[in-house]
């Protein structure tokens, strides 16, 4: 796939192509423009986003102005001189964007999913050379990802990028989708020349941990953030958990840790950063895993209380040290090694069980 480096896709254009951030749909002509203008306040100057056709999982739903919103983002574009993006999922979508003006084309990860679609779009795409980022589909398949990014790189595209939103997964997490980076790294492997843009939003679902996954994608290498952000976020008509402010927007910009400088030999430390970075990132997985499993503890300590049944059960404890080495083992890691954390982790579960007997019976 050809692709043009990112900061030549807009030159002679004053442009922070590494931001994108803008409410997650577009409610109105004020919301729209009052949340740009605080944005523009704050001395930010992102690449403006706003869903004017909103795929909704249930019918019934808001689902998007259409195309009565295209002169809102115009208006944004002439008031503040921020470049403006939207999702597009249909070849009449594609036309109205373009007719309107609109700089940048997203592809949306239901639409991803699907090559009919994907190569619609594409079709419609044909002789235009508007910027064109693909999110990653739903389900955890690379394939199709690339698949997408293909279809629009051979309709003629060359200003092509791709955004990692997280994968939908039946099993609970903290997440609202799981970030799975390895995909997005093996992605960047491939295709080093596409530009990955992260999408915490997606990925978080709330917006508490939305510093925690922007600096990860920094400290991976990504080439962006796309950040949900609504003047009044509580009240958003889509998505309102995990949009931000403009302020606080700006506080977790201000947080985060830029990549560090490189040093004399640039390929060295880039390499040495994309693992430390990986690191990092593992290593805050298992934090995350470790609080998922306390609290699961908890929750049993309850039951075994409300049901006068003791702490400790000596067989339970047994399976998981063997079925738990058993794993290692197959890993390769050092035995003693696992029996030291599994017993680290059985006495904290422990104690919190203990902390909880002692407390009131709740039911
Ligand atoms: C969005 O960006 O508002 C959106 C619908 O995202 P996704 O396609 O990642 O679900
Ligand atoms: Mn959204």
């Amino acid at each position: 796939m050809q692709v043009l480096p990112l900061n030549e896709w807009f030159p002679n254009q004053d442009v922070n192509l590494s931001l994108i951030a803008g409410p997650c749909s577009a409610e109105s002509e004020e919301q729209v423009l009052a949340t740009a203008r605080a944005l523009k306040a704050k001395g930010l100057n992102p690449i403006y986003r706003a869903g004017v056709w909103k795929p909704r999982t249930l019918p019934g739903g808001f689902e998007g102005h259409g195309e009565i919103a295209l002169p809102w983002l115009q208006k944004v574009k002439e008031e503040t001189g921020f470049l403006t993006s939207i999702e597009v999922a249909t070849p009449e979508h594609v036309e109205l964007a373009l007719k309107a003006g609109v700089d940048i084309l997203w592809i949306g990860a239901r639409t991803t999913v699907n090559p009919f679609s994907v190569q619609a779009i594409a079709d419609a795409l044909k002789g235009s050379d508007v910027p064109v980022l693909v999110k990653n589909p739903i389900n955890p398949d690379l394939k199709l990802w690339e698949g997408a990014l293909t279809r629009i790189s051979q309709a003629g595209i060359t200003k092509l990028g791709a955004i990692h939103r997280g994968f939908s997964s039946y099993k609970k997490s903290t997440f609202r989708n799981d970030p799975r980076w390895e995909l997005a790294i093996e992605l960047k492997r491939l295709h080093p020349q596409i530009p990955i843009i992260c999408d915490p939003s997606h990925i978080c679902g709330n917006r508490d941990l939305l510093g925690y996954i922007s600096q990860q994608a920094i400290d991976l290498n990504m080439d962006g953030l796309m950040l949900e952000t609504h003047i009044n976020p509580d009240q958003a008509w889509t998505d309102a958990a995990q949009q931000v402010t403009p302020e606080g927007l700006q506080g977790i910009l201000d947080n985060l840790k830029p990549k560090r400088e490189s040093t004399e030999d640039e390929k060295f430390t880039s390499q040495l950063e994309e693992l430390r970075g990986q690191i990092d990132g593992l290593d805050k997985e298992i934090i995350l895993q470790l609080a998922e499993r306390m609290k699961l503890v908890e929750k049993i300590g309850e039951y075994k209380k409300n049901n006068d049944v003791t702490v400790l059960q000596v067989n339970r404890w047994d399976d998981i040290i063997t079925d738990r080495l058993n794993l290692g083992k197959a890993l390769n890691l050092n035995e003693k090694f696992v029996r030291r954390m599994l017993d680290l982790i059985h006495a904290e579960s422990i104690s919190l069980q203990t902390e909880v007997m002692n407390q009131e019976k709740t039911a």
